[in-house]
């Protein structure tokens, strides 16, 4: 392992995945990426994302194209069910840049701007449909057997295959498995009201609604809902279940999103699954990164950002250092951080479900952002 890598295959071609393999091009690293669907694609939610996300997009040059086709604004307001302004929790100021301090995005167009950047850096051999059937470690290099009948040797092959990742599976058999939170989300897209310019939030006893714009027209609608047990939810019963759940907010804002829901609306809905591997998150010649390492609940709206920054960390590292001594440093860069927004997220999602402490609630969010405005 003191070899520096030069050849690097990339499992799954999540915002995680896409990430690692354009940093690797922009430091000359050749690059394999697998991804398992056919079509590459993303289901239709909005994706939250802060200041330090926004960073990661000016890294890997992609900021100008979310600029021009997702929603960039500053600051988050708490408020009562009744649509009083509790609190404004002022966007943390990303020091001597001219990044906004947060924004949304459909996570489609995202994707679709990721591959492209993917694509377009050049080097990056991309199979879609395919994935690995076997990783054997040897001294100098690991060999990879795919499904698509290759079979090739890299210097480090990075697990970017998300939540339930079959890398984490035959690599690290004793890695927790993901623990259901007690909570789900539902998520809807909305016409954005001209007053909808940031994330706003009703705080309710144990359920939370937000709204986010991800466009100029549009907004998407969240509902965290304290649900103790993870069972099937009809799909047929998502708009009543939804309604109901918006019905104790007074506020009119809340009402009128309640009247616009209906058959037509495509809802979503999901469990809250998270789960956080002891470090180190490498053995051998094989890490993992993003979701398959530290998956958090959505509370900080930062899962992508941290994934998206494992990509960047290791790319600086694997160019200046040899394997060992890369994955050590980046395991030093990254824990901290991915653990306090796992664990943050885990803490917020805990007062939400029990109605706990408000301004505990407030106080965490805001703390955590600024953590995460540090440098990476
Ligand atoms: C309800 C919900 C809301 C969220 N909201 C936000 C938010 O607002 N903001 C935010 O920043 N984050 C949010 N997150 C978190 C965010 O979605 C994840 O952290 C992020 O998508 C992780 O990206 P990833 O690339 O690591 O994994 P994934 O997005 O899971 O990507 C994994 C990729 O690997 C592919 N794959 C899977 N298995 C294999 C295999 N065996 N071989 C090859 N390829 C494979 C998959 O097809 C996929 O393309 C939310 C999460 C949830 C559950």
């Amino acid at each position: 392992m003191n070899n520096t890598a030069k050849k690097v295959l990339v499992i799954g071609g999540g915002f995680s995945g896409m990430a690692t393999a354009i940093a690797l091009r922009q430091q000359n690293i050749a690059v394999d990426l697998v991804e398992i669907d056919p079509e590459w694609r993303v289901y239709g939610a909005g994706l939250s994302l802060g200041g330090a996300t926004l960073r990661t997009f000016q890294a890997l040059g992609i900021l100008d194209e979310f600029l021009r086709h997702g929603f960039a604004g500053k600051d988050t307001q708490l408020c009562a069910p009744d649509g009083a302004l509790l609190v404004t929790l002022p966007t943390p100021d990303l020091t001597g840049t001219a990044i906004p301090g947060n924004g949304a995005i459909m996570r489609p167009v995202l994707a679709r701007i990721m591959e492209r950047a993917t694509r377009d850096i050049g080097g990056v051999d991309i199979r879609l449909g395919c994935t690995f059937t076997a990783i054997e470690q040897g001294a100098d290099s690991v060999a990879v057997s795919f499904s698509d009948g290759l079979r090739r040797r890299y210097d480090l092959v990075v697990g970017a295959d998300g939540l339930f990742s079959k890398v984490r599976e035959a690599v690290f058999p004793h890695a927790p498995k993901p623990s259901y939170s007690g909570q789900a989300v539902w998520r809807a897209v909305l016409p954005r009201p001209d007053e909808i310019t940031c994330t706003r939030i009703w705080t309710g006893l144990q359920t939370k609604v937000g709204v986010n714009p991800v466009s100029a027209e549009q907004m998407y609608l969240f509902v965290n809902e304290h649900r103790p047990r993870n069972e099937f939810v009809d799909p047929a019963t998502f708009v009543a279940q939804l309604q109901d759940l918006l019905a104790p907010f007074p506020a009119p804002l809340v009402q009128w999103m309640r009247a616009q829901l209906g058959e037509h609306s495509s809802i979503i809905y999901r469990p809250l699954e998270g789960m956080l591997m002891p470090r180190p998150w490498y053995q051998g010649r094989v890490l993992l990164i993003g979701d398959a390492v530290h998956a958090t609940t959505p509370h900080l709206g930062s899962g992508a950002c941290i994934g998206i920054e494992d990509g960047l960390v290791l790319a600086e590292e694997l160019a200046g250092a040899p394997l060992e001594q890369a994955l050590e440093r980046f395991m030093e860069r990254r824990w901290e951080r991915c653990r306090m927004v796992v664990e943050n997220s885990m803490r917020l999602g805990e007062i939400e479900k029990c109605g706990g402490d408000k301004a505990e609630h407030a106080r965490i969010m805001q703390t955590s952002f600024q953590a995460l405005a540090e440098p990476i």
